[in-house]
């Protein structure tokens, strides 16, 4: 027998989790999705008769939540594990990043640093606790305890090019969920990443099978644009084309586009979500028709790129599944304050394009068989000081309503498990069983889910 109607607002990942786990709970799902597809931000397109996703994807072996959900859709043959390479760009040269050897023979990082550096990486990664440096700044710390010069070569560049202006102000908090999640997935010091053969498309199209055997109803290209209340409850929410009523509402999309459905109706409650702002991030994905380099994710350390990471996709996943073409992300965060934010996606390829030559001597613009440009403004919350403050009850003012978004993931780095996590828990904040979703040791969905 189906219960209650629960009414999800946001076909990402957070949205359809909490759908597939409200739907497993026997309640009446409807999905609603401002964009044409599902997916949010895991949607892909055709290169070489395969799919690839916009903004480049990979998952890390103790990713427990994903796992779990792609066991239940039937396709973890689909999953793999790979041992990656990792590099640095610094003073014009690649550097291999992988194993400690590797880092001995980072020349800019002095000797007694490269201890200091070891030894402040296994503090974070292993041994602090987040809840102590929620105020200290992640730029401050470094820079007191990695050595002047594992500061100056690698870690105040690679800030300052993923936070732009707000580089500063980032908790040590975040680098602890950073590197928590980066050296669980090593084993004897090579990182061992995760794909879905076939792409991320193959877990979405899993997924909406599933839901639709659960008759979720999803509607796609309806945005919410207003809501409204009684008796401090949601009464409806409205789109251009149709209204929707249910018993629950759970609002999953990014907390600005919320604030400014809720302002007309609770301005205090909307200018408390107003305080969380997003990172934008853009990717140039570049179709080769030979590779750039042998690493697959290449972190920029020298000052003055346009792009802060090289991910060369196809040096994880063999070219051979996109026609033997060599992919390639030129990828880059921005504050919407950036003029980057706004510029044409044209001008930005080709500003980018640009400095290649700086990393590959050898290449040429003829190698490129086809170029895309991605962009979005919602591609990471600001995590600034003191940023558990921000983070909303996932139950919200309004008796029958509930957030579910990537504030949600602070402390640790936003990614598909965490969406997963974080849905699960705000699951149970509403009532549902929600303990056949196993949990990781990371340290999202602690903030917000008191029940
Ligand atoms: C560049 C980049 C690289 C990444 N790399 C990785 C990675 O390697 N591994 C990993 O695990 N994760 C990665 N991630 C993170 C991962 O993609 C996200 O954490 C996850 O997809 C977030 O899902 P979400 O549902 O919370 O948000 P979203 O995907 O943003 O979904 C929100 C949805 O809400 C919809 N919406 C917005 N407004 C409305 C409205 N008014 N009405 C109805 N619907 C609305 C949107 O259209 C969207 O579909 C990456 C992200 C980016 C940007």
């Amino acid at each position: 027998m189906k219960q209650k109607e629960t009414i999800i607002v946001g076909g990402g990942i957070t949205g359809l989790a909490t759908a597939y786990i409200a739907a497993k709970n026997d309640k009446h799902v409807v999905v609603v999705e401002a964009g044409k597809n599902i997916g949010g931000l895991l949607s892909t397109y055709d290169v070489g008769g395969n799919q690839l996703e916009l903004f480049y994807h990979h998952f890390f072996t103790h990713d427990a939540e994903l796992h779990w959900l792609i066991k239940e859709l039937g396709i973890e043959d689909k999953l793999f594990y790979k041992k990656t390479s990792m590099g640095v760009f610094k003073n014009g040269k690649i550097f291999n990043f992988n194993t400690p050897f590797d880092l001995l023979k980072f020349k800019p990082i002095h000797f007694f640093d490269k201890i200091r550096f070891g030894i402040t990486t296994l503090f974070l990664g292993k041994i602090a606790s987040w809840r102590k440096y929620e105020h200290v700044s992640s730029f401050a710390w470094l820079n007191k305890w990695a050595g002047k010069s594992t500061a100056k070569s690698l870690w105040n560049p690679l800030l300052n090019i993923k936070f732009g202006p707000f580089s500063s102000h980032v908790p040590l908090t975040w680098m602890i969920g950073r590197m928590r999640q980066r050296m669980n997935s090593r084993k004897s010091g090579d990182e061992r990443l995760g794909y879905v053969q076939g792409s991320l498309q193959v877990v979405l199209q899993a997924l909406l099978q599933k839901l639709d055997e659960y008759n979720v109803e999803i509607y796609t290209e309806h945005p919410v644009k207003s809501i409204s209340v009684l008796h401090n409850n949601i009464s409806c929410i409205h789109t251009s084309q149709r209204d929707f009523s249910g018993d629950s509402y759970v609002f999953t999309i990014p907390s600005p586009f919320l604030a400014q459905l809720f302002r007309p109706i609770l301005p205090d409650y909307a200018d408390f979500l107003a305080q969380v702002s997003y990172f934008g991030a853009i990717c140039v994905v570049l179709e080769l028709d030979q590779p750039l380099s042998d690493v697959y994710w290449l972190n920029i350390a020298d000052d003055g790129y346009p792009f802060g990471g090289v991910i060369e996709h196809t040096n994880f996943i063999p070219a051979a599944e996109y026609d033997n073409r060599h992919i390639v992300y030129l990828s880059r965060y921005f504050a919407l304050s950036e003029q980057i934010a706004t510029m044409e996606t044209d001008e930005i390829a080709e500003m980018m394009i640009d400095f290649l030559p700086r990393i590959n001597p050898t290449f040429s613009e003829d190698w490129i068989l086809k170029k895309s440009v991605f962009r979005t403004k919602t591609a990471a919350t600001v995590c600034d000081l003191g940023f558990s403050q921000k983070v909303p009850d996932c139950k919200m003012p309004l008796d029958n309503s509930f957030i579910i978004n990537m504030s949600h993931i602070y402390p640790d780095e936003r990614s598909t498990n965490n969406s997963i996590r974080i849905a699960a828990e705000g699951c149970k904040v509403m009532g549902m069983n929600a303990d056949f979703v196993p949990k990781n040791n990371s340290l999202s969905g602690q903030i917000g889910f008191s029940l």
